[in-house]
C-alpha cells in the first residue's frame, strides 16, 4: 500500500471526548471514528488490525478443533424467555419488536440460539464432542459506554460453545481453549493473566479470564507471587484471620447521633476506629430485600452476593425501597429490631460490642452483639478481597494489578440444555442434556486492549502480528527522483517476499512522516534520505534507539528486517 492512496485521515487535536489514551490514539491516527457513544466505524488502518486478530484467534479455534458458523444477530425473545434470561439478563439486552410486534433482541450472547440451532439435530452421543464458534458482531447497551473499543455497545466478539456427553469430556475442550488463549495472548506478544473469574450472567460452575495487564484497565487483579493464586476481584477470595475478642458484653445503649450517616463520620463522631462499627447494607433480589453486615473499614462484593444467593437480580436497594421496607432511611439501618432477613458477613463473626445503626432518624446503637441483640441468618463470605489480604491457598499477602478482560471461558454444565430440552441418545438409548461449555474472545476490545498496553509519548507500538503494517518505507523527499526510486524498489521487493509493507510516498516533509510512522506504530522503519548518496538506507524499529546504516542491495535489506523484526520483542 502506498501511503498517498490510504484513507487514514489523522488529526493534530486530541478529540475532546477521548477518556482514555487507547482512543485517542486510535482516534487521532485515523484507525476509528464515532458514530455515537459506544459505536464506531473502522476505517482501513483498524480493520486491518482487527483482520489479523480475527484471523489468530481463528487459527488457534480451528486447531483445537474448533469449526466456523455464523448465527444470526437478531433472535427472537422466546428463545431467551424459555431459559429465563430475557428478565434476568438486564437492560444491557436491546429488544426491539417487529411489524407485527413480535419482540427480538439483538444478541448479546449465543447460547439460547446455538443450543436451539443444534437442537434435535446433534442426536448422538456418538456426534459429541462438537465445538462451533463465530465471530460476529454484539450488541449491549452498556450502562456506560466508555473508552472507546474497550467498552461498546456493539462490537465484534468471537463467541465458541462446545457440546458433550459428561465432564470429563468438557473439561478436556474447557483445557484446550484455555491453552488456545494463551496462545493468542503469546502470539500477540502480550502480558497476559489467566484468572479465577465469576460466572455473573452467563452462569455456569467454573470460569476464567485472560486479562491483559494495563495501568487503565477496568478489572482489578489479585495474585499471589508465592503459590500463582490469580482471581478477579469479583471472584477473589482469601484466608479471614479476624482477631478474636475477648471483652465481656456491654449493655446495648442508643445514642443520638445528629446528622451522622456514614461509617466515617460515625467514627469522627464517636472517637472509635472503623473496626468497630458494623456497616448495614440493604439489598433487593428474585426473594424480596434483604440486610447485609460487614465491618465498617470493609467493602462488600456485590458478585458474591450474587453467585452466593445464584441470583443475577440483586442489587442495592433504592432509597425509597429502603423506607418503604424498613421504615428508616439510608444511613440509621442497623440489624437491630430489623423486619428482614439479615446476612453477615465473616469479619463480624469475632466482633464484640460494635456500633450498628439506630432503626431510628439520627440514632446509633453502641455495644451491640450478634445472637444476643439479634440474630444472623446465614455467614457468607461477601467482602471485597484487597492487595494485602492473605492468599486463600497458602496464606501468603495478595498483590493487585489492573488489567483488562479480552476473553473469558465458562463451564456451563446442563443450564441451557435442561431449560430449552436439548438432548442427546447415550449409548443406553436414554436422552440427555447436553453438557455445555461457551467461550468468548472480545476481538474489537483486543485492539484497543493491545493499545493500552503498548503505547508511548509518540504514539502506539504494534506487536508485530497485528501490526497495520510491519515495514513502513520512508521516502523523506518524495520529489527527489532517485528517493522515490529506490524507495519504490525497496516497497515492490519486500511485499514481493511477503511482507506488510506500507510506502510513505507523500508529498510532505520528512519530520510529518516520522512523526506519523511513529504514531500509527508501525514495527520496523526503513528511511531512504540523504544517505542514499552514500548507498546506505537507515533501519529503525519502532520501540528502540539502534540506527542501523544498510547498504542499498536488495538481499541485505530484506536480511536485516527479517534479522529485525524476529528481534521485536515488546514484553
Ligand atoms: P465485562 O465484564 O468487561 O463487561 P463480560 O464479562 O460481560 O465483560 P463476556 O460476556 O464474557 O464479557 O464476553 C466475552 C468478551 O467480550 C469479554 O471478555 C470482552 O473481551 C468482550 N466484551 C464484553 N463486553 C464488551 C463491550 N461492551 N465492548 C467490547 N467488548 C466487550
Ligand atoms: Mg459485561
Amino acid at each position: 500500500m502506498k501511503w498517498s492512496n490510504l484513507y487514514a485521515p489523522t488529526l493534530k487535536e486530541v478529540p475532546s471526548d477521548a477518556d482514555i489514551k487507547s482512543q485517542e490514539l486510535l482516534v487521532r491516527a485515523g484507525f476509528i471514528r464515532k458514530a455515537v457513544a459506544g459505536v464506531y466505524s473502522y476505517l482501513p488502518l483498524g480493520l486491518r488490525v482487527l483482520q489479523k486478530i480475527t484471523q489468530i484467534v481463528r487459527e488457534e479455534m480451528n486447531n483445537i478443533g474448533a469449526q466456523e458458523l455464523l448465527m444470526p444477530i437478531m433472535q427472537p425473545a422466546e428463545i431467551w424467555k424459555t431459559t429465563g434470561r430475557w428478565e434476568d439478563y438486564g437492560p444491557e439486552m436491546v429488544k426491539f419488536k417487529d411489524r407485527n410486534k413480535r419482540e427480538f433482541t439483538l444478541g448479546p450472547t449465543h447460547e439460547e440460539m446455538i443450543t436451539t440451532l443444534v437442537k434435535g439435530e446433534l442426536k448422538s452421543y456418538k456426534q459429541l464432542p462438537v465445538t462451533l464458534y463465530q465471530i460476529n458482531t454484539k450488541y449491549r447497551d452498556e450502562i456506560r459506554p466508555r473508552f472507546g473499543l474497550l467498552r461498546g455497545r456493539e462490537f465484534i466478539m468471537k463467541d465458541a460453545y462446545s457440546f458433550h456427553t459428561d465432564e470429563k469430556s468438557l473439561d478436556e475442550t474447557y483445557q484446550n481453549m484455555y491453552k488456545a488463549y494463551s496462545k493468542i495472548c503469546k502470539r500477540m506478544d502480550l502480558e497476559y493473566f489467566a484468572v479465577e473469574a465469576d460466572t455473573g450472567a452467563i452462569g455456569g460452575n467454573n470460569s476464567h479470564e485472560f486479562t491483559i495487564l494495563a495501568k487503565n484497565g477496568e478489572s482489578n487483579i489479585l495474585y499471589c507471587d508465592e503459590c500463582g493464586y490469580a482471581a478477579t476481584d469479583e471472584k477473589a477470595e482469601y484466608m479471614p484471620d479476624y482477631p478474636s475478642s475477648n471483652e465481656s458484653e456491654k449493655e446495648l445503649e442508643l445514642v443520638e447521633t445528629p446528622n451522622v450517616k456514614t461509617v466515617e463520620e460515625l467514627s469522627k463522631f464517636l472517637g472509635i476506629d472503623k473496626t468497630k462499627i458494623v456497616k448495614t447494607m440493604v439489598f433487593v433480589g428474585r426473594n424480596g430485600v434483604f440486610m447485609t453486615l460487614i465491618r465498617g473499614d470493609l467493602e462488600i462484593n456485590e458478585a458474591k452476593l450474587k453467585a452466593h444467593f445464584k441470583d443475577q437480580t440483586i442489587r442495592k436497594a433504592f432509597p425509597e425501597e429502603v423506607v418503604s421496607a424498613l421504615g428508616v432511611p439510608i444511613g440509621y439501618l442497623g440489624p437491630v429490631g430489623s423486619k428482614v432477613k439479615i446476612f453477615a458477613d465473616f469479619s463480624v463473626k469475632s466482633m464484640k460490642n460494635f456500633v450498628v445503626g439506630g432503626m431510628k432518624e439520627e440514632y446509633h446503637y453502641v455495644n451491640a452483639n450478634v445472637d444476643r441483640d439479634f440474630k444472623v441468618s446465614e455467614w457468607i463470605d461477601m467482602k471485597r478481597v484487597v492487595a494485602g489480604d492473605r492468599c486463600p491457598k497458602c496464606g501468603a499477602p495478595l498483590k493487585m494489578k489492573k488489567g483488562i478482560e479480552v476473553g473469558q471461558i465458562f463451564k456451563l454444565g446442563t443450564k441451557y440444555s435442561e431449560k430449552l430440552e436439548a438432548f442427546y441418545v447415550d449409548a443406553n438409548g436414554e436422552r440427555k442434556p447436553f453438557v455445555m461449555g461457551c467461550y468468548g474472545w472480545g476481538v474489537s476490545r483486543t485492539i484497543a486492549a493491545v493499545v493500552e498496553q503498548y503505547h508511548d509519548e509518540n504514539g502506539m507500538i504494534w506487536p508485530r502480528s497485528i501490526a497495520p503494517f510491519e515495514i513502513v518505507v520512508t521516502v523523506v523527499n518524495s520529489s527527489n527522483a532517485d528517493q522515490m526510486k529506490v524507495g519504490n524498489d525497496i516497497y515492490e521487493f519486500l511485499k514481493d517476499q511477503g511482507f506488510d509493507v506500507l510506502l510513505d510516498d507523500r508529498e510532505v516533509s520528512g519530520g510529518f512522516k516520522f512523526k506519523d510512522a511513529d504514531l500509527i506504530g508501525i514495527p520496523l522503519r526503513i528511511t531512504v534520505g540523504r544517505k542514499l548518496k552514500d548507498g546506505k538506507v537507515e533501519m529503525k524499529l519502532r520501540n528502540s534507539k539502534d540506527v542501523y546504516n544498510v547498504n542499498v542491495e536488495k538481499s541485505e535489506i530484506f536480511e536485516k528486517a527479517k534479522e529485525m523484526l524476529n528481534d521485536y520483542k515488546l514484553k
